[in-house]
């Protein structure tokens, strides 16, 4: 600190300690905006007790020889369908309904062991294991819960051992913007059923479900106030209500190709009162809630996908000799294996980390669930594309599998809150309390930089009205108006042979917090647009989380006395990881000064010009588009295999010839 006497440093790090909201009421994340390491959120790394681990170590057993043996993939794949008899199988193996409570008939694993069951499905078949997340993480998660005692008992032992569920956000013109839901619904005059109209789109399962949690614009009134609102409702469909349409089961796509997306209409559907999830004007609530355990299962497929890519191309760079000699031994091979390693580590880390902090019901995890979910579905894909990279051609042959794994796998950075969207989301919530306080200070405090730091204190201070503002202003002014970085976090918890990293970490936090203010600064009002700017800062927290997980886990690695090649390989990949990792942060920070923001909305803005000179004709407009609807070129479908809608309809374009089955026989 520049020009501050001892006394005056002294005096704005106590006042420090003094702002913002309680850390303790906050997240490990929103803390690191804040230059907090809360380190008693992340060590010791979590681990369930011993009989959780144990039940699902012996689930594992079970499902990791039937997957081994008998599960379809490469068939689910080609044909575009799961059989009804792997369904069967699944419910038979408790997998369906593993996190449903024991009394409805489920499992009562806890959401380690879920995603440990999730990561195993994902690294045989990607289909499988987005059915299986989104029946249990958002299809009937909102039942387990929001739901009444009669909702659970009436619902839950059906959708353990019975039939799927689904979950209807989606429209034709809602995908990010969740909250401009289109169906709607009312209560009826009598008060006895919601009337429910709209149209759906997109939902897993849907076609093959017995239950649907579905999503509906209402007008309600706030009990609290008696006022009139508008708010999102969430209700508990059945397909054989009046009223309901599939309209379509499912369409061919990229990857995932067994998993079914339906299209439903809703038309004057009458829904029992008693189906209301949680409260009227809550259901975003619900959603989103639902969505922290999908945004870990989803990770946790993934994780799987991305370490048995990875063990694969590494045996081929190993087995496979060009140039005399195996692939192995090149550099720019090596390369990619080393960043396999390290991300896989990482990414492993910070799932079990999340399912840790959701085991013990830590309550503020939602900006980090968005952290997992961006981390693991953009690196998961990097390991993928390596993985297919090192094998080459034979990488891109169908039954060698890494073409499934990839394409399979791709879906996860659009799906469950685009990953762009959820960066602005990390950036907009994890800096949230300290935007907050700055904008109280912009407000309310007038630092004037040609005085002293005694004489702005002094004066400050003075104004007694608002001593709790200003005690909260002085040292994000000397922040944001003298450059003066707060102290670094201490981290004490971390093994002794891990002091390096933990001192990295503290200096990294450190800039993170201090950068975050300063990039606010400078942008001002702009930085609400300058999602270029938001990124950066949000990626450097979520690269934070990743690496204090990993040094987490690796702490206990340490202190439990792992070692062996498995431990060799897990320290080499956490030390190359803290250099991927540390050496982009750093490249951020330069960027929020010196970028290539301005070319770039440069030659955006020329490109989109140029693009309206191009005749909609020629090309695919959405359907929903407000300006050009209608307007676009026809999809050419004949050659697509597509999937019809209607209850009578068959399972596919004639070559399944089966209707979906609705009830499986367990
Ligand atoms: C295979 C599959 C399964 C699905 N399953 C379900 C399901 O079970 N239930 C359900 O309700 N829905 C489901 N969905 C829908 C899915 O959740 C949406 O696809 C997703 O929310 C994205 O919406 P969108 O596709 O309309 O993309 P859009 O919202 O149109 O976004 C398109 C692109 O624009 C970017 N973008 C959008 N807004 C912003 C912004 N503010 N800032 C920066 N970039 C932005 C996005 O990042 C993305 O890259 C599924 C979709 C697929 C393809």
């Amino acid at each position: 600190m520049k020009h501050v006497s001892a006394k005056d440093r002294k005096m704005i790090q106590d006042i420090e300690s003094m702002i913002g909201p309680d850390p303790r009421e906050l997240g490990f994340v929103k803390n690191l905006f804040a230059g907090r390491f809360r380190e008693d959120l992340i060590f010791p790394y979590p681990r369930e007790s011993r009989g959780e681990r144990e039940k699902c170590d012996r689930l594992l057993i079970e499902l990791e020889a039937y997957l081994k043996n008998e599960h379809p993939a490469i068939l689910i794949d080609q044909e575009e369908y799961v059989p009804d008899w792997c369904f069967e199988r699944l419910f038979a193996l408790g997998v369906m309904g593993m996190t449903v409570p024991e009394v409805y008939g489920g499992l009562g694993l806890g959401v380690t062991s879920y995603n440990r069951v999730l990561e195993l499905i994902g690294s045989y078949c990607g289909s499988t294991a987005v059915i299986v997340s989104a029946h249990q993480s958002i299809g009937c998660k909102a039942i387990m819960l929001f739901g009444t005692e009669e909702q659970k008992t009436r619902w839950l032992p059906l959708v353990s051992r019975t039939f799927l569920s689904a979950f209807c956000l989606s429209e034709p013109d809602v995908g990010s913007d969740a909250a401009g839901q289109r169906t709607r619904c009312e209560l009826s005059a009598d008060g006895e059923y919601y009337i429910l109209s709209g149209e759906k789109k997109w939902s897993t399962s849907g076609a093959l479900a017995g239950v649907f949690t579905v999503m509906a614009q209402q007008e309600y009134v706030e009990p609290a106030t008696g006022k009139k609102r508008e708010g999102v409702t969430a209700l508990i469909c059945t397909p054989d209500m009046a009223g309901i349409d599939i309209i379509q089961n499912n369409r061919s796509k990229t990857g995932i190709r067994g998993t079914w997306q339906a299209r439903i209409r809703f038309q004057d559907v009458r829904v029992p009162r008693e189906n209301l999830l949680h409260l009227e004007g809550k259901g975003l609530n619900v959603a989103l809630t639902c969505l922290n355990f999908g945004r870990c299962t989803l990770s946790a497929g993934v994780i799987g996908a991305a370490r048995r890519a990875m063990n694969q191309s590494v045996k081929w760079a190993q087995t496979r000799y060009q140039f005399e000699r195996p692939l192995a031994e090149f550099e720019l091979v090596q390369q990619k294996i080393a960043r396999m390693s390290a991300l896989t580590y990482t990414m492993e880390s910070l799932l079990y980390m999340m399912t840790g902090m959701l085991d013990r019901q830590d309550r503020d995890i939602m900006v980090e669930t968005a952290i997992t979910k961006v981390f693991s579905s953009h690196m998961g894909w990097e390991v993928i594309d390596d993985a297919m990279q090192i094998m080459g051609g034979e990488g891109y042959m169908t039954e060698n599998e890494l073409d499934r794994i990839w394409r399979d796998n791709r879906i996860h950075r659009i799906v469950e809150g685009s990953n762009e969207v959820m960066q602005s989301f990390i950036f907009a919530y994890g800096g949230k309390q300290i935007a907050e306080q700055m904008m109280g200070i912009q407000q309310a405090l007038a630092w004037d930089k040609e005085d002293s730091v005694m004489e702005n204190v002094a004066r400050i201070l003075g104004n007694s009205m608002k001593g709790y503002l200003m005690r909260k202003a002085i040292p994000l002014g000397a922040e944001l108006f003298l450059g003066i970085r707060s102290a670094r976090p201490a981290l004490r918890s971390v093994h002794p042979l891990l002091a390096a990293y933990a001192d990295r970490l503290a200096t990294m936090t450190q800039r993170h917090a201090y950068y975050f203010k300063m990039a606010s600064k400078w942008n001002r009002e702009e930085i609400v647009k300058r999602q270029a700017v938001q990124a950066r800062l949000a990626d450097n927290a979520i690269y934070l989380f990743a690496l204090s997980a990993a040094l987490s886990r690796m702490d206990s690695q340490i202190r439990g006395g792992d070692y062996g090649l498995g431990y060799e390989r897990d320290k080499a990949a956490l030390a190359h990881a803290f250099d991927l990792f540390e050496q982009t942060f750093y490249r951020n920070i330069g960027e929020l000064r010196h970028n290539t923001d301005v070319s770039m909305r440069k030659a955006s803005d020329a490109a989109r010009r140029y693009n309206d000179s191009l005749p909609n004709s020629d090309f695919y407009i959405p359907e929903s588009s407000p300006t050009a609807a209608g307007t676009g070129k026809t999809p050419p479908v004949e050659h697509v295999k597509q999937f019809p809608g209607g209850t009578d309809a068959t399972g596919g374009d004639g070559a399944l010839g089966e209707a979906p089955a609705k009830e499986f026989k367990v």
